[in-house]
């Protein structure tokens, strides 16, 4: 059979509506567009602002397709059309909600200009029936890990590991003897059964990882699903291709890098909680308690209430007295209340360690820049990313939690006591056997993003296979 047609593909990309999910589904739509392809992104106005910055140098190889944000109908201000803005449940309610009322003005795009292949955003669980109807093939984007998929698959096949009332509990079944502390809740478990349910009639699954990293799991969620898996990952490495073009210009660089270059290599802890989590002014406080007790030095990112706050001056709440003023006097600490450059904060050569939410982006990024761990999962699949980084891979140091939280907004009753994020951030700070695996895993993804690498060849396979697609009659095509 022939395998390529001449013409380039319409492909067309919906990305949900959360910087964790937009941010390398856009990357995923430049690299395919960097292969000829023509792509299109389907967003809406706000969510556009976000990347246009970040496709300009591709050109007119990406064309934006905005769809109407349907907020004023359900009540949310102007602009707030990212998980981003939400910081409480309602909000958040609304914007998904949202994903799901956009759904006929994109089958009408569909109906009237229908691209070759459809890749949405796992989250969007209608595209099931939308790519059925309209006799479209369709690939998932899975922005959490296929690992992740595995541990949720290997709970739901034994309830009877989950029997004691405490922890921790074995999972059986895994390539790896793994372990969880506390149960997952039963409404997780429920919200991610209906998402991997979506994938079901998709062609497979594209994730923002790498072969290496999701090794062994790879193999048994093929076997489980019958589905394909391609690793185009870290989408964010591939786009920078190589570890020159990370530079940054003077009047680009916010304050904390050039903090950051007064201090020694490794001598920095980070810490950041994602785009979403708000912790409670108790647990700030803990973190505030251990980051000092610790005495290692530190760049700490606050997202503390209604999306970003700048001049949040009410600091004696969350943070012990004098907090701020002793780690200034010290050149100890910085704190930054907003949005933080984390990427490049990553790949700075004074970071050491990562206190982590355990977001998958943000995991990824650790390992690009081979940065060890320290993980206290924030919600969701977060518990299950934490036990990547320190029972398969061992390149981070287990806090964990004592519970589940299905929302980042709701603030956890039991706090993580300052002892053990002392304790943790000692532990990673003098451990080179857990730094040494770090840097271990990081050339696997810089090689696995080069030339001939892993996650190259998956694209190129990924294009082969979109290409043979549109080579059978559609009907056959839409779903497997
Ligand atoms: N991020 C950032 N600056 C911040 C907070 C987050 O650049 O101050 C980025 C981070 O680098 C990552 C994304 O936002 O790419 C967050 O995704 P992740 O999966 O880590 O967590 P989520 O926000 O979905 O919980």
């Amino acid at each position: 059979m022939e395998t390529s047609t001449t013409r380039p593909l319409k492909i067309y990309f919906l990305p949900f509506f959360a910087q964790g999910h937009l941010i390398p589904l856009v990357n995923l739509a430049r690299l395919v567009a960097s292969r000829g392809q023509h792509v299109t992104i389907i967003t809406t106005p706000s969510n556009a602002q976000t990347f246009e910055n970040s496709i300009s140098d591709d050109g007119a190889k990406i064309r934006v397709h905005i769809v109407n944000f349907p907020g004023k109908k359900l009540g949310l201000a102007d602009g707030v059309e990212n998980l981003f803005a939400a910081s409480d449940n309602e909000t958040a309610g609304k914007i998904h909600m949202a994903a799901h009322l956009i759904r006929p003005e994109i089958e009408s795009l569909m109906k009237q200009n229908p691209p070759d292949v459809f890749i949405p955003d796992i989250m969007f669980t209608w595209s099931q029936s939308t790519s059925k109807d309209l006799a479209i093939p369709r690939l998932v984007f899975n922005p959490i890990s296929i690992f992740d998929v595995c541990m949720i698959e290997a709970i739901k096949k034994h309830p009877e590991a989950f029997e004691s009332e405490s922890g921790p509990y074995n999972i059986p079944g895994l390539p790896h003897p793994l372990t969880l502390p506390i149960k997952p809740s039963p409404g997780f478990a429920r919200v991610t059964e209906s998402i991997v349910e979506a994938e079901k009639g998709s062609h497979g699954v594209i994730v923002n990882s790498f072969a290496e990293l999701d090794v062994g799991y790879t193999e048994y969620y093929e076997n489980l699903t019958g589905r394909k898996v391609w690793h185009v990952g870290p989408t964010s490495l591939m786009v920078q291709k190589t570890k020159e073009e990370t530079k940054v210009t003077d009047s680009q660089k916010h304050e904390c890098l050039s903090w950051l270059d007064t201090k020694q290599a490794g001598s920095v802890v980070y810490i950041c909680f994602g785009s979403l989590c708000r912790l409670s002014d108790k647990q700030l406080l803990e973190i505030a308690t251990g980051l000092e007790a610790s005495k290692h030095q530190f760049l700490w990112v606050v997202h503390r209430k209604n999306d970003v706050v700048e001049n949040d001056n009410d600091t004696n709440k969350w943070l012990p007295e004098g907090f701020e003023e002793k780690m200034r006097k010290e050149n100890r600490g910085m704190l930054i209340k907003g949005w933080a450059p984390q990427a490049l904060i990553l790949s700075h050569s004074a970071i050491g360690g990562f206190l982590t939410h355990c977001g998958w982006n943000a995991l990824v990024e650790a390992i690009s820049a081979g940065v060890p761990m320290i993980t206290m999962p924030g919600f969701g699949d977060q518990y299950y990313n934490e036990k990547l980084v320190t029972e398969v891979h061992r390149f981070g140091v287990e806090v964990g939690t004592a519970e589940w939280s299905l929302s980042p907004y709701d603030a956890k009753k039991v706090v993580v006591g300052g002892e053990r994020i002392e304790k943790a951030v000692k532990r990673l700070m003098g451990d080179g056997k857990i730094r040494e695996r770090a840097k271990e895993m990081q050339e696997k993804a810089w090689r696995a993003v080069q030339e001939g690498g892993s996650s190259q060849n998956s694209l190129t396979a990924l294009i082969d296979y979109l290409n043979t697609l549109v080579l059978v009659p559609k009907s056959a095509a839409a779903a497997n």
